[in-house]
């Protein structure tokens, strides 16, 4: 079972809630998947059962079309946050780390051509491997923080919190006009461009400022 944990693997004492995430925040991937930029941040969601500890390996759903990596930061909330204005978000945050979103690209175009909701392709048991977290006070700058992502060695997805659309602070106070954010849930803050395929046997390593964590894909168990 997932359980938040800080980078020293000790377990964080808080429930694990739901994961909100964010399309759309950064303009290069905006460009690659060729979307428009939004006035306002594009949320979705995911339930618990997406989380996973990304420093176990990890399964992605086979014969569903390709199945793409996007790395992100990972904001862990230890207060209740609704209806705040950005100035009053800091407080609730107790940590990042990274995470995958990961997405069913396939299901997920078939889905916008029909105009339903994308569940399916990105809510899916194991759909958000995340690292475990560092403490806030470790980040001078919430937005100067650089994260990649490396697949067989090869850096597919280099990011920095500075290239965001919308900043954190900017995130956490939208989405908390919509969903209430509860102690134990993660916002997932959107990827940079160089999403592709994850097929089995690939070795990922995801890095956040100085810390690395690696994994690997794995065959699904029958
Ligand atoms: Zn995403």
């Amino acid at each position: 079972m997932y359980q938040h944990q800080t980078v020293s693997l000790n377990n964080i004492d808080l429930p694990v809630g739901k994961v909100v995430c964010v399309g759309q925040n950064y303009h290069d991937h905006i460009q690659e998947m060729g979307s428009i930029v939004n006035d306002e941040p594009v949320l979705f969601m995911k339930p618990s059962t997406a989380l996973h500890d990304l420093l176990k390996p990890f399964s992605v759903p086979e014969n569903q079309g390709d199945c793409h990596n996007e790395a992100e930061i990972a904001v862990l909330i230890h207060k209740p946050l609704k209806n705040a204005a950005a100035n009053d978000v800091m407080d609730a945050v107790w940590g990042y780390g990274i995470g995958l979103d990961l997405t069913l690209r396939e299901v997920q175009q078939s889905l916008k051509k029909l105009g339903r909701p994308w569940e399916i392709a990105k809510a899916f048991d194991g759909s958000a491997p995340v690292s475990p977290f560092i403490e806030k006070s470790q980040f001078s700058d919430p937005q100067n923080i650089s994260f990649s992502l490396l697949v067989n060695d090869d850096t597919r997805q280099q990011g920095n919190s500075k290239l965001m659309v919308h900043s954190i602070t900017k995130l956490l106070s939208t989405i908390s006009q919509h969903f209430t954010l509860l102690p134990g849930d993660i916002v997932l803050t959107g990827t940079p461009a160089g999403v592709g395929p994850l097929i089995v046997g690939d070795e990922l390593e995801l890095s956040i400022t100085n810390h690395k964590f690696n994994t690997k894909v794995i065959k699904a168990a029958d």
